[in-house]
């Protein structure tokens, strides 16, 4: 006889059934290391040859200095749009983000 199943039993179990890779808020915290992440790129860049030049960045199809742009796969990012795209990726967010270079064209 299995007629005990009761209803705090069922309630207690769920929680941590849920993988869902969520949308997270980033905390003040995150977001600085992150923009100290892309700023020392760019730093370390600058005392390098390889930060010298100009290249066209992937997202924002703009002319951008080469000094803490992030190659991601086959894809160059300027410093300001990898930050993003960091910033993005962190939060969660970033599946559309370079399939999409929505700003490319605008102006
Ligand atoms: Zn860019």
């Amino acid at each position: 006889m299995e007629t005990h199943r009761t209803h705090s039993e069922q309630a207690e179990r769920p929680r941590s059934t849920l993988p869902a890779p969520q949308r997270r808020v980033l905390s003040a915290g995150q977001v600085r290391a992150i923009f100290d992440a892309m700023r020392t790129f760019r730093d370390d860049d600058l005392g390098r040859e390889e930060g010298a030049g100009i290249f066209i960045c992937d997202r924002c199809g703009r002319a951008r200095p080469r000094a803490g742009s992030v190659a991601y796969g086959e894809l160059r990012l300027c410093n300001g749009c990898a930050t993003d795209y960091e910033l993005v990726r962190t939060a969660g967010l970033e599946r559309d983000l370079l399939l999409a270079p929505e700003n490319a064209e605008r102006d």
